[in-house]
């Protein structure tokens, strides 16, 4: 189980989760004076290429302190258990409302499971594993840890789901967004120049909320962001725009159908429309093509989360 690994300063490697295929999922190891953590964990299936990572960083699995998902939608935090079960030492710090869901995934797994069917739940995710919640840590807004002499500080970042915090790490000025700071493939990397999108995967998309968690990452003003998909970003200002643009634009589209028949495959061809259009000044037409076909499954969850936002609309109304 050789893992796919990107070295960044400050001692953060980035390991492909394997999730999907390459370069779609990442998790992150920090590693200080002896101690290290694991930002993110992928899926059950990526536990060994965790641990044969620590052994080419020549770690041990007692040198592990924490691990941390920042949410627990389960391309983060489905292996979370598992891990921890191979780790003797290691806390789980996890954002208030993912904790119980981390203690008894049951929810977590008949949520996945009615989405992708048993048999592709096992392959996607591997096995998801109860965590002892005397392991558990809660991160509120703010709470900070140590890890060696780092300290790292919780940011709650709800938008893409409620259960979400950030991890703003001040030895790397690097915030480590899970899904808040979007999507931004490195296949779609353009000389120095990130593509960006918003992931509004089901069921807690929330645009207004998410507005004050971009605001939130601003003002930390960090040099880098490392998203769970995928890697280093460090045009902050420039993507936090653009972001903000995507999500508004999101919203609008969806709203336009508001009690609509068929409204999922309305948005869903909207979003395309309007992510090819973002695309064009960039990229040439073969390209574009190709981007579309590769963001098809990112879409697809993005239309469905965004018709959850909507029925919630039109049951308010
Ligand atoms: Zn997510």
């Amino acid at each position: 189980m050789q893992p796919t690994l990107i070295e960044y300063d400050a001692d953060i490697t980035c390991i492909d989760t394997m999730y999907l295929h390459e370069g779609h999922a990442a998790c992150y190891l920090m590693v200080n004076n002896g101690h290290a953590a694991f930002i993110d964990t992928g899926t059950g299936n990526t536990v060994p290429y965790l641990l044969e990572t620590l052994k080419l960083k020549n770690l041990n699995i007692q040198d592990v302190d924490y691990v941390i998902p920042t949410h627990v939608h389960l391309d983060h935090a489905g292996g979370a258990g598992l891990l921890m079960s191979k780790l003797p030492n290691a806390k789980l710090v996890i954002h208030p409302r993912g904790a119980p869901h981390m203690i008894n995934p049951e929810k977590l797994i008949a949520g996945a499971t009615a989405v992708y069917g048993q048999e592709n739940f096992k392959k996607l995710f591997g096995e998801v594993v109860p965590i002892d919640e005397h392991r558990v840590v809660v991160a509120k807004d703010n709470d900070e840890i140590e890890l060696g002499d780092r300290v790292l500080k919780f940011l709650d970042t709800p938008g893409h789901a409620r259960h979400h915090f950030c991890v703003y790490d001040k030895t790397s000025d690097g915030i480590f967004s899970g899904d808040t700071f979007g999507l931004s493939y490195r296949e779609m990397q353009k000389g120095s120049v990130d593509f960006i999108l918003p992931t509004t995967t089901p069921v807690q998309f929330e645009p207004e909320p998410w507005y004050a968690s971009l605001d939130k990452i601003l003002a930390h003003n960090p040099k880098n962001i490392y998203l769970t998909h995928f890697g280093c970003v460090t045009e902050i200002v420039k993507l936090a725009k653009e972001l903000r643009q995507d999500i508004a634009k999101y919203a609008e589209i969806t709203k336009q159908y508001l009690h609509a028949n068929n409204s999922e495959n309305k948005i869903r061809e909207d979003i395309e429309s309007y992510l090819q259009k973002r695309l064009q000044p960039n990229y040439s037409n073969e390209e574009i093509e190709q981007f579309t076909q590769f963001l098809q499954p990112d879409l697809n969850l993005n239309a469905a989360g965004l018709k959850v936002w909507l029925s919630r609309i039109e049951k308010a109304a």
